[in-house]
Order: structure tokens, then sequence, then C-alpha cells
């Protein structure tokens, strides 16, 4: 604990409705800035997502089950099991975006019932066809015969939002303390234990004074911290680089950029899922587009989710991942799906794609990393929800273990890796380890690769068991390097029309984000003298570029080197980490900013 932080008291958990509520709709100020609350819990998750549901649910099914057997025999003793599970979105599910095609693997573990359950598990359709086109720029051409990867008959296609808002629920009627709109801003340790997390202060002005609304955040402090902070979670970055929790290679990210539309009824059935590879990404660049069929409206219309995702190890420095989408659209076999349609929704997401040799060691004492946040991924199947889910269910076990023997200790919590090495989640991934590193030679070598791996157990092309990979933004080429002999860096115009294709802008209006305007900026730039600097020169700002949400912008600026300076409209942020993860200089740190602010996403 952070003894400059003069924690005054410690609360029972049972307080901390009462203090949100009291805040709420009392509005008083309770405490100054270096007075910190402290609550005290077994178990703190951080992230209402798929995997921090699956520990909260199943870690409350074996307490129960645990302590009805103590009442029953007589025997052994009661675990108390306060569990409390916090979320930066204004509410459960509002931050949560995938594809999304779920193997229903997990949740068959998590709750077996979930097809017949009320109320209903909120599945769009299950898949009754599945396919993969290769695009040209002008058309393109279907597979004969759909890639095993990519063969999706017996999975559902959701909605995660909708998905993990039906898991909170669940999760609330057992007990467990769901708090949205609370964000984690740093871990509390002792040494190398995590104790605690410190919540997002609240009420504090651009210039970082207090406002008249201002709240300090209070300390949660758990026996065991579950992350479940979701992809390149900003606190799990820092514990990752504190401890050298890092893997064997450092983790290797995509972005997924994501539309909804409104089709007219029979255009893209529910319960079809088609791919793409080829066009609008050259060869050099790792990723593939998607179109599935989602539900019907209460209007008889289809929902379809259409999207596009890119490696985050790409070369050209002017890449656009939402301009790839919206190039994408216009390719006839792709807009032939959104017809007469109207986009509803927008949003992005970063995806830890590196596999198994890029995660970083998901325990230690204290705490337990788990789905996203711990990299795990199938990125040859482009999911991981299952993958999610059951991390979770395995932290749970461990924690319920460690609570049992009272002992959180790094040699107790090492016992979730042990059940992961025996579970299905690190068979999956031994098959693809080197899936997404066999690209970096290009498309054909990484198809190849992935080709092979199929037949010799995730070794891939070349027998090799662990394709070496550096983190992804050392890929990126400087201008001069990039565009050498290819003329001036040039975008061919795009007709941005509002109806097939979007501006950045209006895709963010899409999105439904909205944060406080009047508080420190979440998007930390460490040295920002380079951007109006060697950044010109060197790689042109590629963050106008890589950020599908308009955030940053390079403004007129007389007087500077360049005549330009970096504008952060960083109340467009839509929560993906992009900047985090492929600023070249890597002078770029998200953290989160006060409670609730972000997308609000529905039906992504
Ligand atoms: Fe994503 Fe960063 Fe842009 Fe926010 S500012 S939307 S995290 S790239």
């Amino acid at each position: 604990m952070d003894p400059q932080e003069g924690v005054t008291k410690a609360l029972s958990h049972r307080d901390f409705s009462f203090w949100r509520t009291f805040e709420n709709f009392c509005n008083l100020r309770i405490q100054t800035m270096t007075e910190r609350d402290v609550m005290e819990f077994d178990v703190v998750i951080v992230g209402g997502g798929p995997s921090g549901m699956a520990t909260a649910i199943h870690l409350k099914n074996l307490i129960e089950r645990h302590n009805a057997e103590v009442e029953k025999t007589g025997q052994g003793e009661p675990i108390p099991g306060e569990v409390v599970l916090i979320e930066k979105a204004a509410e459960i599910g509002a931050h949560s975006i995938s594809g999304a095609v779920m193997d229903p693997k997990g949740l068959d573990a998590l709750i077996p019932d979930w097809r017949t359950m009320e109320p209903k598990a909120p599945v769009e359709a299950e898949v009754h066809d599945d396919y993969a086109i290769w695009l040209t720029e002008n058309g393109g051409f279907k597979f004969p015969v759909t890639p095993p990867p990519l063969k999706n008959h017996g999975n559902f296609v959701i909605s995660l939002n909708k998905m993990v808002k039906w898991l909170g629920g669940i999760a609330e009627q057992k007990g467990i303390q769901v708090f949205p709109g609370f964000p984690g801003a740093k871990l509390v340790r002792e040494g190398d234990r995590v104790t605690g997390v410190q919540l997002q202060d609240a009420g504090v002005d651009k210039h970082g004074e207090q406002k008249g609304s201002f709240q300090a955040g209070g300390i949660l402090a758990g026996k065991i911290v579950v992350l479940a902070e979701g992809s390149r979670g900003s606190m799990t970055k820092q514990l990752i680089s504190d401890l050298k929790l890092e893997g064997q290679n450092p983790q290797v990210y995509g972005i997924g950029v994501k539309e909804v539309w409104e089709v007219p009824a029979g255009q893209c059935a529910p319960g079809l899922v088609v791919h793409t590879m080829g066009y609008p990404l050259d060869s050099q660049t790792f990723g593939g587009g998607w179109v599935y069929g989602m539900g019907q409206t209460e209007g008889g219309k289809n929902l379809v989710s259409i999207g596009l995702v890119v490696g985050l190890d790409y070369k050209d420095p002017t890449m656009d991942a939402h301009r790839q989408l919206q190039r994408m659209k216009l390719n006839p076999k792709i807009a032939a799906f959104l017809k007469g349609g109207k986009m509803l929704h927008y949003g992005a997401k970063s995806l830890p794609e590196g596999g198994l040799y890029s995660m970083p060691r998901n325990y230690g004492d204290g705490f337990v990393i788990v789905g996203d946040s711990a990299g795990l991924m199938n990125s040859m199947r482009l999911k991981g929800i299952h993958l999610a889910m059951r991390s979770g269910m395995l932290a749970a076990e461990t924690a319920f273990q460690c609570l049992k023997k009272g002992d959180t200790s790094a040699n107790a919590t090492k016992e979730y890796w042990e059940r992961m090495k025996n579970d299905w989640v690190h068979e999956e991934l031994w098959q693809c380890r080197n899936f997404h590193q066999g690209f970096h030679k290009g498309r054909l070598m990484g198809l190849l690769n992935g080709g092979f791996a199929q037949f010799f157990g995730g070794k891939g092309f070349l027998f090799a068991d662990n394709i070496k990979s550096p983190a992804g933004h050392t890929f990126m080429k400087t201008l001069g390097s990039y565009f050498k002999g290819k003329g001036k860096p040039k975008q061919e115009k795009l007709a941005q029309d509002g109806t097939l294709t979007f501006d950045k802008l209006t895709s963010v209006y899409s999105s439904g984000t909205m944060h406080e305007e009047d508080q420190p900026c979440h998007l930390v730039v460490t040295q920002p003298d380079l951007c109006s600097t060697r950044c010109v020169e060197e790689f042109g700002n590629p963050c106008q570029h890589f950020c599908p949400a308009a955030v940053y912008e390079m403004e007129e600026k007389p007087g500077t080197r360049h005549g330009v300076d970096l504008k952060i409209n960083a109340s467009n942020c839509v929560h993906c980490k992009t900047c985090d993860i492929m600023d070249p200089y890597q002078v770029i740190n998200w953290v989160t900013p006060e409670g609730g602010g972000g997308p609000n996403y529905t039906n992504l």
C-alpha cells in the first residue's frame, strides 16, 4: 500500500453499496485527496467482460457448494467468499465488443443449462452456413472448401455486449457485488504482492485540480486480485513490466473494427458466417474480414455484423483500419450484403494475437490474469470468448483453493497455470502457437505455415517450435523507407457517402462514445515534443491514421518546427488501446478515464 495515500479506515464490503448510493444521491464529499477508504474482500475482479464474469460466477458456485457441504456434514470451515467485480463502463457490457462467433465450449462448461434456462442466453443465431471468400478490388471468389479453422457449424453468432450483460445479471443474482462505472487506477502492492486495487478518482478537472464533485477513489483490498481488464489492460501492462512477467515473445496485437447493420430480410440470413481474405489488405499485412448474419429485428429485418481485423505489426505508417473497412465495403461482394441497409453501430478493439509464447506469466503473489489480458486468443480461428470464459473458471478454481488453504502466495496461485496446462485451453493454443508469427514473412508464407501446422502439431512451416517475433510496433517503417520507389505517400480518394461508407466522426457517433470533457487527458503522451518534430519527419504522425476514432489530429501551430502540433480529442476514444500498442516511439500511455466514460456499445 502506498504510504503517501494516508489510508484512514477499513470498511467492510457491505459499506461499498452504501458508499456509492450515499455519494450518488446525496452528492456529499466524504474525503479529501489523501484519504482513501479501504474496503476488504476475499476476491477483487477487475473487468466485467466474459473472463471476469466467468470468474465471479464459477467462484460463487464453488463457494456455495462448499459451504452447503460444510453445513450438511459439519466438517471443514465455511468460506465467507466476498467477491466484488468492478467495470469501467457505465453499464455492464457497454465496453464489450467482439465479432462474434462463439464456440459454446466455454459457456457449456460455465453454465451447462444455458440453452434452456430463463432468462434465455442472448445468442443471435446458430451457424448454419459458412464459407470463405478471396476478395480482389472489384470482386472475388468463394473458396471451393472452407479452411478447417474457419468452419463454424455448431457455433453461435452473438453480440458479446448482450452476452456479458446477461452474465452480469446471473452474477448479481448469485450475490456478487457488481459495480459498473468504477475503473481501477492502479494496483496496490507490497513488493511483488498485489494486495488490492485503487479506484480512479472522480471530479478532477483537466488541469488536475479537484472540482466541487471530487471523490478520491477508494481502495478495494483483496486476498486475490483477478485481472480481467481485456486486451492491453492498463494495470496488467504495468504489472507485466514491473514484475517482468513477459512471455518468450512480446505480445502481438491486431485491431478489429466493426459495424452492425440492419438490412432487408433475407439479405444476410441469421447464422450465415462469411470470412474474407485478400483485399483491402496487401500481402504484407496480416488480417481479414467477416460478415456474420445476426438475429432479426422486431420489424423483421436482419442484423449483420461486418468487420475487419488488421495485425498491429504492419509496415505502412499510413495504415488506417477504419479506412480499410470502408474500402472493403465498396467491394461488390460485400456491398451486396449491405444493399438497402443502414449502419446502426460502430466499435473497435484490439486483440491479443501472439498466442501461447506471447502469454505473460499469468499468476503471482496475490493475483492471476485471465482472458484477453492474459493473451488468451486463438488467432487462427479468430476466437477468444470461449478461452476467456474457461480461463475465468480455472482462475475461480484456483482462487477457491487459495481461500480454502489461506494461502495466496505465487506458489499457491501457480495452480492456475498448472490447471490451464492440463486443460483444453492449452491444447487449443498449442495447435496455433505459431500462427500469427508465420505471417511476418508475408501472406503466402503465413498461409503455408498455418496449413502445415494443421498436420504437424502446430509446428508450422520449417517445423519451428517457436517462431520468434519482436513487438508489433517495431515492424512499422518510416515514411522514407516504406514509400521509397513508390512515390509520395498518398491515399486514393475514398467516397464517404454516409450511406455505405462513413468518416471517423460519424462512426464515433455510432459507437455512443461520451466522456466527461473536463478531466485530465487519459491519453498520456510522455514525450510530447516528439510529435511535432521527429515523428512528423520519420513516420508522418501515424496516430492520425491508426486511431479508429479520430482522437489524434495534427493542427496548425505557427512557431513549431513543422508548423503543426498534436491535438488530442480524448472524448472520442473508444478504448481500443491501439495507440498504446502501435505508437512507434511507445510514448502513449492509455490510462483509465473517469468512471463511466467511453463507448456505449449495444448489439456489438
Ligand atoms: Fe483507440 Fe487510442 Fe484512439 Fe482511444 S485514442 S480510440 S485507445 S487508438
